[in-house]
């Protein structure tokens, strides 16, 4: 047995090793499979009207840059929970912006102030609200690392927060999908439009370590 089961083990790697040629081909018969994904582009092209192509273009165009606006936001709130982090806050940063200019940024400080609202994008609210000179927020996004709590929801309905981008969920407090939809729910006097999971692992992964540091015996 021992002496058997080596030799069927040596010889099957053998022929995969000793026939290179006949696995290579194997990979180009795979790389023709994936062909048939460019042809539905070249037919488009070929095909479409210029100007349905140039709309379909202009609006693929528009997603990419709301994209990019999006995730520049939710770094910009990443940096915010970084510094609750090293205040020994749990690491959650919002922003506020309007047409993806920044107006208000802010971190979770409940810790330090001792103030049990003192959530990041309560605190970013605020920040905006002072700033724009009105409680009403409405043509404002708000970018949040973490998906709000109830509280969170709560207070973007009642500043009418245009849109609201977050990264990771939270299936234990969140508000916006998790445990409730606060901002969608057709009930309430104002909606708003929501983008989920932007640099979602990035942000959990802040938080992840965060808690692994805080229970680790120091
Ligand atoms: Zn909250």
């Amino acid at each position: 047995m021992t002496a058997e089961t080596p030799d069927p083990a040596a010889r099957a790697p053998g022929p995969a090793h000793g026939g290179p040629a006949g696995g290579r081909p194997r990979v180009v018969r795979l790389a023709r499979i994936t062909d048939p994904f460019p042809e539905p582009v070249g037919a488009e092209s070929a095909a479409g009207p210029a100007s349905g192509l140039a709309s379909a273009r202009a609006g693929l165009e528009q997603a990419a840059a709301i994209d990019a606006v999006d995730e520049a936001l939710v770094r910009a709130a990443l940096e915010e929970a970084r510094t609750a982090a090293a205040l020994g806050e749990v690491p959650v940063g919002a922003v506020v912006a309007r047409n993806g200019e920044i107006l208000a940024r802010a971190h979770n400080l409940r810790e330090s102030t001792s103030d049990p609202t003192a959530h990041a994008e309560v605190l970013a609210l605020r920040e905006a609200a002072r700033r724009v000179g009105s409680w009403r927020l409405d043509g404002l996004t708000l970018a949040v690392t973490l998906e709000p709590c109830f509280m969170c929801a709560g207070a973007l309905v009642n500043a009418r927060v245009d849109r609201l981008v977050f990264g990771a969920a939270d299936p234990k407090a969140g508000a916006v999908g998790s445990l409730g939809d606060v901002v969608r729910d057709p009930r309430l006097n104002h909606r708003m439009a929501v983008r989920a999971g932007v640099l979602a692992v990035e942000c959990g992964e802040l938080l992840k370590a965060f808690f692994a540091a805080r229970r680790r015996p120091s």
